[in-house]
């Protein structure tokens, strides 16, 4: 993802239809090519007649979008957030993940979950739990502690460094899974690429101070 405007759409990693059967190639290529290009779309035409701004981070512009004028304000928190979210949503999943997280998040799962299926439980209630549109995420903060969160909208739980989001907007599941959002979460979760998750948590502590809390 570019440091600043304008944004560009990033490809998708890896094929429409690799990863199914649990995201079926139709639901991949709206969400990516219709659904992430808008964001990254409406995003350039809220900035392009602000200069001022063309230098802040996608991180800035989501955390610091209270100081924007008012009339791009709102605009630039949802779109700044629906870039980011779909960057990460699209790059932690895999056609082939490996099944765990490496020695160093493995360990802070154990600490701060007691185990991978606690996590898993976790992360589930929060996106089950998250009333209309919004996010499941687990987050590490400057120590390298874990959490779980849940947002609503394109919001993120920035400063806290994002490692893995569940999207939970209809748009994310319901051409296969309609509003069994629970069969959806358990696709995604065998999808997810731990190896990218783990090495997210192992830059996690060093990039903190990039993102200071306003
Ligand atoms: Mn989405």
């Amino acid at each position: 993802m570019e440091a600043h405007y304008p944004f560009t759409l990033p490809p998708l990693p890896y094929g429409y239809d690799a990863l199914t059967p649990e995201l079926d190639e139709r639901t991949l290529y709206f969400h990516h090519d219709k659904h992430f290009a808008a964001y990254v779309d409406n995003l350039n035409k809220l900035l392009k007649d602000h200069p001022q701004y063309h230098g802040w981070s996608l991180e800035r512009l989501m955390q610091d979008w209270a100081q924007l004028p008012e009339e791009i304000r709102q605009g630039v928190r949802n779109n700044a957030g629906g870039v980011y979210n779909h960057d990460l949503y699209f790059k932690t999943l895999h056609p082939a993940p490996a099944a765990a997280p490496g020695a160093v998040l493995q360990g802070a799962v154990d600490r701060d979950f007691g185990g991978l299926q606690e996590l898993k439980a976790a992360l589930r209630a929060a996106a089950l739990g998250q009333f209309g549109s919004g996010w499941a995420w687990l987050a590490a903060d400057g120590d390298g502690r874990l959490s779980v969160r849940k947002t609503p909208n394109q919001d993120s739980p920035l400063p806290l460094v994002p490692l893995l989001g569940c999207d939970v907007w209809e748009h994310a599941y319901y051409l296969p899974y309609q509003n069994r959002r629970d069969e959806y979460f358990d696709a995604w979760w065998r999808l997810v690429d731990w190896p990218a998750v783990s090495r997210r948590y192992e830059e996690a502590a060093g990039s903190r101070a990039l993102y200071p809390t306003p």
